[in-house]
């Protein structure tokens, strides 16, 4: 295997490598945490690594507790929960660590330990971020567990209003967290399903970034090279989740999507945001669904990009159908489900999805302007499997 361990600067300050957890206290002294509240959803808070780590801590001086009130898809009380333990215990500092789900609670905690405001103040419309008080904002060391999302270098996080039953989106230039740490070892005991369907999140975020219709050449150029390490190694990392090479590849793809979607996202997002909302079911794995869809429903927009991209990829056939044949065969390989109706999504609520997606901020990074009408009628045939 060859040497995978790297220290980067762009686009946070990323510490990458086998066992690199073992470098956790280090990071909050520089952080000047003394105190850290680790935040992390209730599955991995029960694991005896997270005790290990928190030992670990302990032994050099720097107590850290654990708080796990987080759901799948977390909730604006969630995250209130979260700050009160943080003043409860007098914390200095947040680890977030976990998937998607505890990365964006905790990078939201660290945001609201010093404001005034109520959490949905700070909702991404407008420049509503300038209502922040930055000195209130607690240092983050960001720590994930899957290969998906790539929050640990995003600057915002997805957050679940229960009372409007949809997803807003809390951002802030300054949420990106301080410190990344990417530790493959920390990855190889998810399950296939949750390494496929993270992986594939990973995949929709290059993807979407690289076909919203901005001139951003970084944003594509970053896009591109993650979706080869996807293509190269989501595979080997579903098939045989121990091989640490392919997770580190599936953690750099990850943060490479995130990195790539500052251009914007498009309509996989903007539905599964929506449904997300709805049925509480997987972002990644909802993503994972909804790709050829929107694909199929974007092709007049996207298709020389996309040929551009087979070359790339070096896919057999330098085609848009090619490009699908290869997205079709990967959710196969992955034991993705082919439609919504799988997964116990019905069309009962297909016209609240189309109004939702519309009005989701990803759907201003989609190629093709949808109506309400037309996200409702795309959802519908990603239930009933009508590609
Ligand atoms: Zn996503």
């Amino acid at each position: 295997m060859p040497d995978l361990h790297a220290n980067w600067n762009y686009p946070a300050a990323i510490s990458l490598g086998i066992s690199r957890i073992r470098t956790l206290p280090d990071a909050c002294k520089q952080q000047g945490m003394q105190a850290p509240l680790l935040v992390t959803d209730p599955g991995l808070a029960a694991l005896p690594f997270i005790q290990e780590i928190v030992g670990r801590c302990d032994a050099a001086g720097v107590r850290c507790t654990i708080f796990s009130g987080i759901k799948g898809n977390p909730t604006g009380q969630n995250v209130m929960d979260g700050v009160a333990a943080y003043h409860a215990g007098g914390h200095d500092g947040v680890i977030a660590l976990g998937g998607g789900s505890a990365l964006d609670a905790g990078k939201v905690v660290a945001l609201m330990a010093g404001q005034q405001r109520p959490l949905w103040d700070f909702e991404d419309c407008g420049d509503n971020w300038q209502r922040v008080n930055e000195a209130g904002m607690a240092p983050v060391i960001a720590v994930p567990t899957t290969a998906g999302t790539g929050s640990e270098v995003g600057r915002a996080s997805v957050i679940t209003d229960t009372e409007q039953q949809r997803k807003r989106i809390i951002f802030h230039p300054k949420m990106m967290p301080a410190q990344v740490i990417l530790d493959p070892k920390l990855t190889v005991s998810l399950s296939t399903k949750i390494t496929a369907a993270t992986g594939m999140d990973a995949l929709s975020h290059n993807l979407e970034a690289y076909c919203a219709p901005f001139y951003h050449p970084m944003a594509d150029g970053i896009a591109m090279e993650g979706m080869r390490l996807v293509k190269q190694y989501l595979p080997i990392a579903v098939a045989h989740g121990e091989d640490l090479e392919a997770r580190t590849h599936m953690l750099t793809a990850s943060m490479m999507g995130a990195a790539a979607f500052q251009k914007g996202l498009g309509g996989m997002h903007a539905i599964a945001h929506s449904l997300g909302a709805l049925y509480d079911a997987h972002h990644g794995l909802l993503n994972a669904i909804l790709m050829p869809y929107i694909l199929k429903a974007n092709q007049a927009a996207i298709e020389d990009r996309i040929v551009r991209l087979t070359g790339f990829l070096a896919l057999d056939t330098n085609t848009f159908n090619g490009f699908m044949d290869w997205v079709l065969a990967l959710r196969d390989q992955l034991g993705i489900p082919r439609n919504l109706s799988m997964i116990g999504i019905d069309t009962s609520q297909a016209e609240r999805v189309g109004e939702m997606a519309v009005a989701d901020p990803s759907a201003s990074g989609n190629p093709v302007n949808f109506s309400a009408e037309r996200y409702s009628a795309i959802f519908a045939d990603a239930v009933n499997g009508k590609l």
